[in-house]
């Protein structure tokens, strides 16, 4: 879980611990743990788990993005389940996967946008293409304008959705930063504590 936590992060881990063990020993040697020690030392606990729940939830969103998909391979044409391995940029400008085949060991990539934003724009200028060539498709025009509205109603559907998603991610990203300032403050405290050896008495926030 180290892998998902930023510095400030295992700083603060690693001070809720020096603090756990130190309290405890202190108080152990002045004759037991009373309730309000325990109180405390819960506290401390509260804290781990709090920064490990913020990693899983780092973890479950990289993993959410590296799902396997079903890709053919362009060299030898294995059609196969693959994870990807980064992503990139491809000319129109859209975040892409890129896969790489075990068979021939090459990278390549579907081409399709990962990511809700960059879709959106791709059915944007699809509509845009369709809409500007219309008088070229006139041997189909009645399917193609049934087609047309439908995709049409999908592309408002899907932006919608996107809207909201995005809504979402932004009072998801305050929060985060909000989180974030409010982790720096403790571990600031936890420090001024251990360098001070006192407890209880730290400023909080004035670092
Ligand atoms: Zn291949």
């Amino acid at each position: 879980m180290d892998k998902y936590l930023n510095e400030v992060e295992k700083e603060l881990l690693a001070l809720v611990n020096y603090h756990r063990k130190d309290y405890e020993n202190t108080k152990l040697k002045q004759g037991g743990l009373h309730p309000d020690d325990i109180k405390i030392l819960e506290e401390l606990n509260n804290a781990v788990e709090f920064v490990n729940s913020i990693a899983k939830g780092r973890k479950e969103r990289e993993q959410e993005k590296y799902q396997p998909i079903i890709t053919q391979c362009p060299d030898c044409n294995v059609e196969k389940q693959r994870v990807p391995i980064y992503e990139q940029k491809n000319e129109h400008g859209y975040m892409t996967n890129i896969y790489q085949c075990a068979e021939c060991n090459i990278e390549f990539t579907d081409g399709k946008p990962n990511n809700a934003k960059d879709q959106l724009h791709a059915l944007e200028e699809l509509i845009n293409f369709i809409e500007k060539n219309k008088k070229d498709f006139n041997k189909i025009p009645a399917e193609m304008k049934k087609e047309l509205a439908q995709f049409k109603i999908q592309y408002a559907n899907f932006k919608q959705k996107c809207e909201a998603e995005e809504k979402s991610f932004k009072i998801f990203k305050q929060t985060e930063q909000e989180l974030d300032k409010a982790i720096i403050q403790w571990r600031d405290y936890l420090l001024f504590a251990k360098v001070n050896k006192q407890w209880g008495n730290a400023p909080i926030g004035k670092s």
